[in-house]
């Protein structure tokens, strides 16, 4: 089933396009498997293809995954996962519903493992629609990526021996409408999803309850409990520490008080656009361009609903 598009779609640049989680025509290509080892227990394994980074977090009761992968590196991730875990990989954690953090999902629960996921993550992966200005056709997912435990609540599990080994911090509207963070306290590793993108502009997906407001809470909900010596684990990028975190969130918010200034004093986009609002950001994020995209993905989130 196809469902309607938001209407504020109409509103949407072309010049969005590569901005969309796509990691376009990935399929066609060979994963090449990178791993870095986090703590004694713990791994970033990414596919080289730009997908989201996976969390493997071994433990002696089971181990878990935090973010499984694209579906196309779905058996690359998995041998490398035997490789470095002594055991069976039990849990798997998707921190949103798009394609290259659930689609290694199946191979996994296959393999008798549970999946944890966001109350919502299953009504949005199942949908069928297509965002002509991102030139995104969102797929369904394979029935057997969604999660078989749906997060409510904010939730914690922990060993035979009563110790916390990891905590699951749902929210509300920020990358998606779906986003989870999950902390691994022993390992002081934090697991925030597309939340917090290095090296890169975030996406918001605004077609799924994604919020820059939401985004900005996010960030700072996580300053709240983040240590300094804590390190976090974006969706895609390098891992980093609280004081890039700080520097990520003054980004956000910089670009959207510009757009709400602009917007106050009737500005239209391109007027906003002309006014390069990301311009000391661009050379860490991609450049000119994504910043130009950035910029226009915020305008339209901010002003939908006002045109
Ligand atoms: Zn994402």
């Amino acid at each position: 089933m196809r469902i309607q598009t938001p209407y504020f779609v109409a509103f949407l640049p072309v010049l969005l396009a590569s901005a969309a989680p796509s990691r376009a025509a990935a399929q066609d290509r060979t994963p090449e498997i990178s791993v870095e080892r986090l703590s004694e227990h713990a791994w970033l394994i990414r596919d080289g293809l730009g997908s989201g980074n996976v969390l493997l977090y071994d433990h002696p009761e089971g181990a878990y995954l935090i973010d499984a992968g694209a579906p196309e590196s779905a058996a690359a991730i998995a041998r490398t996962v035997d490789s470095l875990a002594a055991h069976p990989v039990q849990t798997v954690i998707s921190t949103h519903y798009h394609a290259d953090h659930i689609g290694a999902n199946p191979i996994f629960r296959r393999r008798g493992a549970r999946v944890l996921g966001h109350d919502r993550l299953a009504e949005e992966a199942a949908r069928d629609t297509v965002i002509p200005e991102l030139r995104w056709e969102r797929t369904p997912a394979d029935p057997a990526a969604m999660p078989t435990v749906r997060i409510t609540t904010p939730a914690l599990i922990r060993d035979g021996s009563g110790e916390t080994i990891v905590a699951i911090q749902r929210l509300r509207h920020g990358h998606t409408g779906t986003d989870l963070l999950v902390l691994l306290p022993t390992e002081k590793l934090i697991h925030v999803g597309d939340v917090v993108e290095v090296g890169a502009y975030p996406f918001i997906d605004w077609w799924a309850g994604g919020t820059l407001d939401g985004m900005i809470e996010d960030v700072e909900l996580l300053l709240g409990f983040v240590g300094e010596d804590d390190r976090i684990v974006p969706g895609h990028g390098d891992v980093i520490g609280v004081e890039k975190l700080r520097a990520y969130l003054e980004m956000l918010v910089t670009v959207r008080n510009r757009a709400r200034g602009a917007i106050a004093r009737g500005e239209d986009r391109e007027s906003f656009l002309a006014s390069r609002p990301t311009r000391e950001y661009d050379a860490a994020r991609g450049g000119e361009e994504a910043g130009r995209r950035f910029a226009s993905l915020v305008w339209v989130g901010l002003t939908a609903g006002a045109e």
